[in-house]
């Protein structure tokens, strides 16, 4: 098969490695990647469909491929993921302009799907396949789209917690963890391949090995995967809160490899709309936790995720939660504003109105800039090992990351400097703005 395709690919990070399993699958098939749908054989849209946004966004990409494809100027669309697997009983009606639909479960049926549809003597009708979300995990290797010198590792697919504004669930299955063996195989291909930081993500990290070994066996990975050469950095992502034991705490705090940036998704503080999350633990278990962690683990960035306008949320939660938050003084905070997923017990549940979930919001980053600015201007005058991503042409300037910023959602760090993309500098920090730090390169790290 020599067809030329595009790949978009929205949602998650997770999201991002099935993208990048196709790639692998269609590689091998001879298929070719180009940069632009228009004047493709076929596009894939792998989609995101978990809050209404994501679900517009691609839906928005389709109907614009769908336009390309009526004017001749695109061949066949597939679209794969998580809206498909959401509406697997009506989106064929809903979306008769697509050739193709994989749900969550059929990434692997992707060079199946492309000769059904380019197949001139083919059926006419819509290719589909939607093996279901909760079977074993496909071990498919792929192009790694990141980088230079970082990947993201996925270590579970799925998720148990149930959290009640949340469909995961009911999209991505049950909650699976890959063999630990697999996991260390691909991170010493992608160590060979120049990754030196891995960023590990499931929709749940702490819970990895629980199905499987059936005990927590994230800080025994953890240990495995620091054994790699060539892996510097090891970032932990979706953290669960009251998953922490102490051996996964004294693993981040003696394990030099793994980066001291915590993520660890907290959604609110107090106990009632906790409990009606269906969130497990308590605001005083989390108020505990991350004392505990900035104790044993001395410049630990914390980041975390909240949801504001939650059902149950007056203004006297609400203030709790932003008192809380100018108490703890998180690094790193991402807000959204909640959205009646349905199919959730949350939306069903009284809620204030969308414009004033997004009004608590945008208070709660107005709270978050002046503790974000100074926790940036803290770097002023030190010297950061920064993982070099290129060159800015702008302003010629390197660019990259220090222990502090995960990709997409943090800062980035320009310096002046030599330092080739994907290999670390050390940079001498002396301005900080809006969230970005500059500095000069005093040498070379790693
Ligand atoms: S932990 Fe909760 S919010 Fe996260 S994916 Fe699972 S159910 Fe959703």
């Amino acid at each position: 098969m020599d067809y030329k395709f595009a790949m978009i690919s929205l949602g998650c990070a997770k999201n991002l490695v099935n993208s990048e399993q196709m790639l692998y699958l269609l590689d091998e098939a001879g298929c070719q990647l180009v940069s632009e749908p228009d004047g493709a054989d076929f596009v894939i849209v792998n989609t995101c469909g978990f809050i209404d946004s994501a679900k517009s966004e691609a839906i928005d990409n389709i109907l614009e491929m769908a336009e390309l494809k009526k004017n001749g100027r695109l061949g066949k669309i597939i679209v794969t993921g998580c809206l498909p697997e959401r509406y697997k009983d009506e989106i064929s009606s809903e979306l008769p302009e697509v050739d193709a639909f994989l749900g969550v479960g059929s990434f692997s049926d992707i060079v199946t799907a492309v000769e059904s549809c380019m197949d001139p003597d083919g059926p006419r009708c819509c290719y589909t396949a939607f093996a279901g979300n909760s079977e074993a995990i496909d071990e498919i290797p792929r192009v790694v789209s990141t980088g230079p010198g970082w990947a993201y590792l996925r270590i579970a697919e799925g998720c148990n917690n149930f959290c009640a504004f949340c469909a995961i669930p009911y999209i991505r299955g049950r909650y699976r963890s890959r063999k630990i063996e697999n996991i260390v195989e691909e991170a010493k291909d992608l160590a060979s391949h120049g990754v030196k930081e891995l960023i590990v993500i499931a929709q749940d990290i702490t819970r990895y090995g629980t199905d499987l070994y059936g005990k927590r066996t994230l800080a025994k990975l953890c240990r495995e995967l620091s054994e790699i050469d060539g892996i510097e950095w090891i970032r932990l992502h979706y953290l669960y809160p009251d998953q922490f034991d102490d051996e996964l705490i004294d693993e981040i705090a003696s394990n030099e490899k793994i980066v001291k940036y915590l993520d660890i998704p907290i959604q609110h503080i107090n106990n009632e709309i906790l409990k009606s999350m269906n969130r497990r633990g308590t605001g005083e278990d989390i108020r505990i936790l991350f004392a505990k962690l900035r104790e044993k683990i001395p410049g630990v960035v914390l980041r975390t995720s909240l949801i504001a306008g939650l059902p149950g949320e007056s203004e006297k939660e609400f203030e709790e939660l932003c008192d809380y938050l100018k108490e703890a003084r998180i690094e790193r905070v991402g807000i959204f504003p909640f959205s009646p997923e349905e199919g959730t017990p949350a939306a069903q549940m009284d809620h204030v109105d969308y414009e004033e979930a997004q009004r608590r919001a945008d208070l709660i980053m107005e709270l978050q800039a002046p503790i974000m600015d100074a926790f940036c201007a803290s770097f002023v005058g030190k010297t950061v090992k920064v993982l070099c991503e290129g060159r800015d042409e702008e302003s010629g300037l390197c660019f990259g990351r220090s222990f502090a910023d995960s990709p997409d959602i943090d800062g980035l760090v320009y310096f002046e400097g030599d330092c080739p993309a994907g290999e670390f500098a050390s940079v001498d920090i002396d301005e900080a703005e809006d969230g970005f730090l500059y500095g000069n390169q005093s040498g070379y790290e790693g």
